[in-house]
Parts: structure tokens; sequence; C-alpha cells
């Protein structure tokens, strides 16, 4: 059917297009021998970020996210060339979480919960808050860095008690 369309329109779309991959370790050193990582990963760790992928996007929208396909990181090149320093290394942090999750099978976008009730995420926000605590963040810069630009002031409330800050 959709070749009927293609040749009516007289345009031809590949629909298979592969993202292009680089090592997850050309880009970030030394996470593999944090204590956060080390115990996200276990004894897996060294193993797990060597094998870790990431693909890079050049928009301006979007942050980092982790495939549910394979489970490789998916980062704006954007946000990591403009973004503070500690920004982009808890956003880190809170993909390996994911990337954690995503190994156990478990479904990273599951559609019964919103962004702030997901047990998923507020699993990966507690370790990236616990780590913010560790790398001398105020609960003020915590919230701070919650308050992200796609959920409103009221889930922002909503996410801070979900993850019992
Ligand atoms: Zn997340």
């Amino acid at each position: 059917m959709d070749d009927g369309v293609e040749r009516r329109l007289g345009v031809e779309i590949r629909r298979n297009a592969s993202p292009i991959l680089f090592p997850f370790k050309d880009y970030f050193r030394g996470f593999e021998k944090l204590p956060v990582v080390r115990g996200i990963f276990g004894e897996r760790t060294d193993e797990v970020i060597s094998n870790l992928e990431v693909e890079f996007f050049s928009s301006k929208w979007g942050y980092m996210s982790t495939s549910e396909v394979d489970g490789h990181l998916i980062i704006s090149s954007y946000h990591l060339k403009n973004s503070d320093f500690e920004t982009v290394y808890l956003d880190i942090v809170h993909e390996l979480c994911h990337v954690k999750q995503f190994m156990d099978g478990r479904e990273l976008f599951d559609a019964r919960y919103s962004y702030v009730d997901s047990p998923i995420e507020i699993e990966a926000y507690r370790t990236t808050v616990e780590e913010a605590k560790r790398i001398g963040f105020t609960e003020e810069r915590i919230k701070e860095y919650l308050k992200v630009d796609w959920i409103t002031e009221e889930e922002l409330f909503k996410l801070i008690s979900n993850i019992g800050l």
C-alpha cells in the first residue's frame, strides 16, 4: 500500500535509518571508576562501560535519553557543549541508571505513568540526587537541576516529593 502512495507522489523514502554510534569512552572518561557507577553496574561495570555506545544528535531541543531498542545513549551535542559541567555529569549518571534498567529488561517508557510518577524515572533521579549531594550540591541547587523545561512547577513538586528529597 505504501509503495502505491510513494509511486503516486513520485517520492521515495528509505525508512530504515541506522544511527551512527560512538564508543561512550571516547567522550566520557573515568566514569567506570565512580562509586555511583560501580553501584549501578556492580562487577559488570568495566564491561558495560567499555561496550556502551553513544549516538549524538545536533538539535537544540532535547538533552539525553537511552534507546529503548538497544540501550545506547542518545545525546544532544548542543546540550553536551553548552550546559554546565555538573549538569552534563549528572545527566550521564541518570542515563546510566536507565541503561541498567534496560539491561534488566525493564520498560523505559511506560505509558501508564507520567514522567514525574514513572518508577523508572524516580529510581534514576534518586541515584542522581545522591550523586549531586556527594559532589556538593546544596538542596537549592538540586531543585534547580530538577527544574527541567518539560515539566510544570506542579510536576516539579511532585517529582521532589516522589524522590523523597
Ligand atoms: Zn530519565
